[in-house]
């Protein structure tokens, strides 16, 4: 080891949502003192703590009978995280090294030539953000009328007016699942054709409570406190208006937080890091829980159970790695 190569970790957690820190929890609980990067405090879904921190009221994570705040479960799992060993650092990874073992993390100036830490296992929990308008007033009203999650949020607009913006699979599965809520659903789309499978568009246009607003962009996102309007433009006569809503779910696609790792780990066409048997990815050593490798389920309870396999997987490959 050279003067500045820093000590060989067990393993290293990159991500602090619920995937990230259930794999804190569990591999603290193993006694293989994890360190956790959790990030740096953003206005984006990869700061410390994911996406829960973006929401307000979460109903339906398993134990919490009358629900938790985002923001209070993610301190809870961290809490949980440190009580057991895991040593928690606010810092942003910002390059890693998979080629050779110990993996190297960086944090910091990535042009260095030694790495910040290294690690005999890595686990990847970085998670993805909903892509967004970024129009006047909907990162304010962000958790309170502005969503990027129906299941999460669609039972607290019962009977009330809603839009849904996006017209591809994402948007016609939130609308068809908000339809049993709300009292009425207006999906908004940019363009006249829905880009979504023929199925779901037949699903939501046999859908009485579904309307669609063609050549419609967003502009703003209206209301004090909560959302009481959205101010549209049509895409072809440019004429404005304004549509009366409660809520506003932005269904425009997800990105993945990959990019630190694209040129070294096996990505899906649409840039999901591949797993196999649990949560391998694959480089042995290397494995992926939560949102970063899964565009399907997407939600804080599975985000968490892949993170206790990560933990698992984890164990099992260092047990194999020391024999
Ligand atoms: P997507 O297919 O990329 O669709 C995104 C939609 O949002 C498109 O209609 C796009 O408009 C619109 N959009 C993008 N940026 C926008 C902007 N800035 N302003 C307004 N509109 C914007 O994303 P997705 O619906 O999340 O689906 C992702 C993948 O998951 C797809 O392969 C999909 O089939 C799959 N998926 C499947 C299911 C299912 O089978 N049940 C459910 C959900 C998702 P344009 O059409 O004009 O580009």
């Amino acid at each position: 080891m050279s003067a500045t190569e820093s000590p060989v970790r067990e393993v290293i957690i990159i991500g602090s949502g619920p995937a990230g820190l259930t794999a804190a929890i569990y591999t603290a609980r193993a006694d293989l003192l994890p360190l956790v990067l959790e990030g740096e405090p953003s206005s984006n879904s990869d700061q410390p703590g994911g996406q829960l921190m973006l929401t307000t009221e979460v109903e339906n994570f398993p134990g919490f009978i009358d629900g938790i705040m985002g923001p209070e479960l993610m301190s809870n799992f961290r809490s949980q995280a440190e009580r057991f060993g895991a040593q928690i650092e606010t810092v942003k990874a910002t390059r890693v090294e998979l080629s050779t073992t110990p993996f190297g993390v960086w944090v910091g100036d990535p042009s260095t030539p030694d790495p910040t830490y290294r690690a005999r296992a890595l686990v990847i929990a970085t998670g993805a953000r909903s892509l967004m308008l970024n129009v006047p007033g909907e990162a304010e009203l962000l958790g309170h009328g502005v969503s990027t999650c129906a299941t999460c949020d669609g039972f607290f607009f019962r009977n009330q007016p809603i839009a849904v913006v996006g017209g591809g699979d994402s948007a016609l599965e939130e609308a068809i699942f908000l339809s049993k809520f709300a009292s009425s659903v207006t999906v908004i789309h940019r363009r006249d054709e829905l880009r979504a499978s023929k199925i779901m568009q037949d699903r939501a246009r046999a859908n009485e409570r579904i309307s669609f607003r063609w050549n419609s962009v967003v502009t703003e996102v209206l209301g004090e406190g909560k959302v009481r309007a959205l101010a549209l433009k049509d895409t072809v006569t440019g004429e404005t208006s304004e549509l009366l809503v409660d809520g506003c779910f932005v269904a425009i696609g997800h990105l993945p937080n990959t990019d630190l790792f694209k040129d070294q780990l096996k990505l899906t066409d649409t840039g999901y890091l591949v797993t196999h048997d649990g949560t391998n990815t694959n480089v042995p050593g290397v494995f992926a829980c939560g949102d970063v490798q899964d565009s399907t389920y997407r939600q804080a309870i599975t985000a968490a159970g892949s993170g206790c396999m990560a933990a698992i997987d984890v164990e099992h490959f260092l047990e194999g790695a020391t024999e």
